[in-house]
């Protein structure tokens, strides 16, 4: 059996005084045994998370790290190393706002991925198709090429310890969810596609979803038999709602 995992994306959202509220109020939020919970606030205030909330089951992970796992000089990167340092679990990789703003090519997500696990960060690998690639019914082949590419370059093991979170990029911050059918239909096909190459791993990677998830959808999209949790942006920064998405979980 999957443990579902529920993981908050704050990405460049809060100041001193907001994110000290949030982190007060996370410490607060009822524990609950069967699910992984996780935040990912901006890397300034990484440090102060993994203190306030080191005395809660709640993990920390980073929202990106550099593609050279270890300290050189690399201006205005932070390495897996690093994070380590500092406590963090996670690193996303391959969010659709650096892939699409920030230009992390392919290339770029096979070098962050390794070098997250080099220093034992687990990646979350981050896929998804924008609404034109969907209204092309493209949406497979893209998902198929995002997981082949860290696949051929890396093997199917690296996936052993790592999450995937499937976030159509026309969900994300727009309001507009994924029906718990299409997200399910992509979730399987990803599984289906790591089946291929090693069954097990297929059955014991945590697929996530993101895109616009709130309190009142996530009990349909978290009961499809292959969502496994989720990977929440706007509605992590609020603890009610995040605490309530993870009690649903
Ligand atoms: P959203 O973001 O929940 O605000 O749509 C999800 C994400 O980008 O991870």
């Amino acid at each position: 059996m999957r443990r579902p995992l529920v993981a908050g994306n704050w990405k460049m959202y809060g100041n001193s005084a907001s994110v000290k509220a949030l982190l007060t109020s996370l410490k607060d939020l009822v524990w609950q045994p069967q699910v992984d919970i996780a935040v990912f606030p901006p890397t300034l205030f990484l440090i102060e998370a993994v203190q306030a909330l080191k005395e809660t089951p709640i993990l920390t992970g980073a929202q990106n790290c550099a593609i050279e796992p270890d300290e050189m000089a690399l201006t205005g990167e932070v390495s897996a190393s690093q994070l380590v340092d500092v406590g963090c679990q996670f690193v996303l990789v391959g969010h659709s706002e650096r892939r699409l703003l920030l230009g992390d090519t392919e290339a770029i997500l096979i070098k962050k991925f390794q070098a997250a696990q080099s220093k034992g960060l687990k990646p979350i690998l981050c896929l998804g198709e924008t609404k034109e690639q969907r209204e092309k019914n493209q949406t497979f082949t893209i998902i198929r090429d995002q997981l082949n590419s860290i696949i051929d370059s890396l093997g199917i093991d690296v996936f052993t310890n790592a999450v995937i979170a499937y976030e159509p990029v026309w969900a994300i911050g727009t309001g507009l969810t994924a029906t718990p059918e299409q997200a399910q239909e992509v979730h399987c096909f990803i599984r289906a596609l790591i089946a291929e190459k090693k069954e097990a791993i297929a059955q014991n990677i945590q697929i996530l979803y993101g895109g616009s998830v709130k309190e009142n959808n996530a009990d349909a999209l978290f009961t499809m038999p292959d969502i496994d949790g989720g990977l929440i942006g706007g509605a992590s920064l609020n603890a009610d709602e995040f605490g309530a998405i993870y009690r649903i979980a």
